[in-house]
């Protein structure tokens, strides 16, 4: 059977592919910033004789491996990079960085990357010893945390020809799902005055500051009259130096968000809207940066249930002694009622049940149809462009904050290690099934012209918009 042909490679290679991801998570890495981890990918898969195009799409780090075998499908896998900064931890149950104040893994996308890496070279042995015809295409996505890689991959056609696209996320359970996400955009704007003495001469000032904090109260007047899903949140990156000096400059960093891009598009004009009031009451002028946008999700379930089916046939780890003794002494720095509220968000079937223990392991249908989860992620824009499907194995216990020292330290055991594997073969298992079973594929794909409804993508970003290299 060609699957277990790529499951017996990904068993005898686990040790290396745990190295790899361990590896990973030592460099932990911000946005954009990749460089030795995007190296340590593209050269790894490289040496398993994929062809390589780095430093695509404008960004040093994004890489394209492709493996091919003649003419047949095209299936897509996409890996992450990116750490995030300030959660440096060691795979200790306590906290404990590696460096104080240092990047760290806390969203698990050293696992993310790995197993598509992975993935896609169990794919390529399992396809040659079988004589399958096809192609994998391994993408290596930079800056996930920033919505910048995949946006910017798909703005330079680097989808095009793909049948199918897979990507893991490393999460508390395992499942696939028909979930959506919020579409978005993120720009800044730069509000200009003129300084004077703020007591000596107010009267020749003109306060930047004036324009951030009108503009903002604007804003706040505009959350009554938009539509209840909408989210906006800012932070004022620069409002002055001191007291005594009219700030001739400040900054404020805007994310709109909304379920799809045309409820969220409105709104995006509102805001840049209230920011010309602002000129007018604060007497400042502005110039809007414009950072980065993504689309909402567009689900396919036949890519969901299938990925199911895969996590079933394979069998979903469960946790020896050690990591349950692991597992009680991390969860003593979860709080119990924020876990609860987590478990009851989640929505997941028998959460109620969840409240007391450590992990979820079992195997969940999709349980989020319909729902749209408040945050957004680059993976839509994929989605937008050739069926896509983002799964999620258990790397972390149960109320495991996203974003936290408790998810990098996860990250980077045998927790971690045991969910990687399981992924990798759940990811080269599904890769295989839509690469040798016509029907399959093709439904996958009736779905998603189904679901797109006869709409097309509009690039969110400009063409000759380079992607921020330096944002940290
Ligand atoms: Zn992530």
């Amino acid at each position: 059977m060609v699957k277990e042909s790529a499951f017996n490679w990904i068993e005898a290679n686990e040790k290396e592919i745990v190295k790899v991801s361990d590896r990973a998570w030592e460099y932990a890495e911000v946005g954009l910033q990749e460089t030795k981890t995007s190296k340590l990918f593209a050269d790894w898969i490289e040496r398993q004789g994929f062809k390589l195009e780095r430093g695509v799409a404008d960004m040093p780090t994004a890489f394209v491996a492709t493996w091919s075998n003649g003419d047949g499908p095209t299936i897509g896998l996409m890996g992450e990079l990116d750490a995030l900064s300030g959660l440096s931890q060691k795979a200790v149950p306590y906290k404990e960085p590696v460096k104080e104040g240092a990047p760290g893994h806390g969203c698990g996308h050293n696992i993310h990357g790995t197993t598509a890496l992975a993935a896609a070279v169990a794919m390529k042995n399992a396809m040659e010893e079988k004589k399958i015809k096809g192609t994998v295409k391994m993408y290596g996505c930079p800056a996930e945390e920033t919505l910048v890689g995949k946006v910017w991959l798909v703005r330079h056609n680097l989808f095009n020809g793909v049948d199918a696209c897979l990507s893991h996320h490393p999460g508390s359970s395992n499942t696939a799902g028909t979930g959506s996400s919020n579409s978005m955009n993120s720009f800044k704007v730069h509000f200009y005055g003129r300084t004077a003495h703020s007591a000596g001469d107010p009267e020749n000032g003109i306060s930047a500051l004036d324009g951030v904090e009108l503009m903002s109260n604007g804003v706040n007047f505009m959350r009554e009259h938009i539509i209840e899903k909408a989210r906006v949140h800012y932070v004022t990156e620069v409002g002055g130096g001191q007291p005594n000096v009219v700030p001739a400059y400040a900054r404020v960093w805007y994310y709109v968000r909304a379920p799809e891009r045309e409820q969220m598009e409105p709104i995006y004009d509102w805001v840049l809207q209230i920011a010309d009031g602002a000129d007018k009451m604060a007497r400042t002028t502005h110039k809007i940066e414009f950072l980065t946008g993504c689309y909402n999700e567009l689900p396919n379930k036949a890519l969901a249930d299938l990925i199911v089916a895969n996590m079933r046939e394979i069998g979903a780890p469960t946790h020896n002694e050690a990591e349950l003794k692991f597992a009680k002494e991390l969860s003593k720095s979860i709080n119990p009622a924020q876990k609860k509220e987590g478990l009851r968000k989640s929505e997941r079937p028998g959460w109620e049940k969840l409240v007391d223990e450590l992990f979820d392991d079992r195997v969940l249908d999709d349980y989020r149809a319909g729902k749209v989860g408040a945050g957004s992620t680059d993976v839509s824009d994929v989605s937008w462009v050739t069926p896509t499907n983002e799964f999620s194995t258990t790397t972390c216990i149960l109320g495991t904050p996203g974003h936290s020292w408790q998810f990098t330290a996860q990250g980077g055991m045998s927790i971690g290690h045991k969910s990687l594997i399981f992924a990798t073969k759940t990811m080269a298992g599904a890769g295989l099934d839509l690469m040798t079973k016509p029907k399959l594929l093709k439904a996958t794909k009736a779905e998603f012209k189904e679901r797109l409804a006869g709409r097309k993508y509009k690039p969110p970003i400009p063409l000759d918009l380079k992607p921020p290299l330096k944002q940290f």
